[in-house]
């Protein structure tokens, strides 16, 4: 596959929606869908909602030939199997690309929907015609997609870019993942909601002009962001660094002055060589990715 004609089904299963395009080419976005995941009801109600997806297309006589399927998580892509993830609290372990071959008699992959995410952003977004691009969503928390020398990198147990659990500070923030100070607890929306007692980062970075204490929050995000960027970008040597997710659109204000600051504190190759962008895709990059992916099977 992968010829300009080939068409798949990108399927991006969230905590309450379910979206789904069918996709001709790298580009051609035939037909779109949202509906209810079902996710806080069991891997049984979703596989029903992933059927009825995958039917809507079939319905609507679209020649699909192969499915990609995008999840929050930890993700077994080599196997198909969604090891855990937030927006499925209460089970583990599932074989979600089972599902669609058992179904659908189709060939089908499952990925995290960040590394996703970056696999549209590389394929068809800004991220096109890098060798190595890094991608942060900054959202609930911080989910990382690598492509590194021209692929999409997995790690040894498909879990690498996790780098919204970069260890910035050591004694700071408990963590989720067991670990404290990590990046997404000091860079993430849900990040600047909690020192803003509850007021949206939208508000926060569109009233700071007028209210001293969200500045001070932003400016305390911007200090991490960039010691985190910094790291990240020595690390990798990236040409570029896209991000992405809802905090995105307060940052896009502070991006070259984030970039200066990131510029001058990592390697001097490294900096010379590195851009900063937002992505271009915003909603549609999870099950874009997917698609994508499956158009590589
Ligand atoms: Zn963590």
């Amino acid at each position: 596959m992968g010829t300009k004609q080939t068409i798949t089904l990108g399927l991006d299963i969230g905590g309450t929606k379910l979206k789904a395009i069918a996709l001709q080419g790298n580009t051609e976005i035939l037909k779109e869908i949202s509906i209810p995941s079902l996710a806080d009801q069991g891997p049984e109600s979703v596989r029903k909602a992933v059927r009825e997806a995958v039917e809507s297309f079939k319905s609507a006589q679209i020649p699909f030939q192969a499915v990609g399927i995008g999840c929050a998580g930890s993700v077994d892509s080599a196997r198909g199997i969604v090891r855990n993830s937030p927006n499925f609290a209460h089970w583990s372990q599932i074989n979600i690309r089972e599902w669609i071959e058992a179904d659908f008699q189709l060939p089908a992959c499952v990925e995290n929907d960040a590394k996703c995410a970056v696999f549209a952003e590389w394929k068809a977004g800004a991220g096109r015609g890098y060798e190595n691009l890094v991608l942060l969503t900054l959202g609930t928390g911080i989910g990382g997609g690598l492509i590194l020398g021209g692929n999409l990198y997995r790690g040894s147990t498909g879990t690498a870019g996790e780098l919204g659990h970069l260890t910035i500070h050591a004694d700071g923030l408990p963590c989720p993942c067991g670990n404290q100070g990590c990046f997404e607890r000091y860079c993430s929306a849900t990040a600047v909601k909690l020192q803003a007692r509850g007021i949206s980062p939208k508000e926060v970075f569109s009233k700071a002009a007028i209210i001293p204490e969200y500045q001070r929050i932003i400016d305390t995000f911007i200090k991490n962001f960039q010691v985190g960027l910094v790291g990240i970008a020595n690390v990798f040597d990236p040409e570029c660094i896209l991000l992405g997710g809802a905090v995105t659109d307060g940052l896009a204000l502070y991006l070259d002055q984030i970039t200066a600051w990131v510029k001058a504190h990592a390697f001097p190759a490294v900096a010379a060589n590195l851009s900063i962008k937002t992505t271009q895709f915003k909603n549609l990059s999870g099950s874009l990715g997917a698609a994508l992916l499956a158009q590589e099977l």
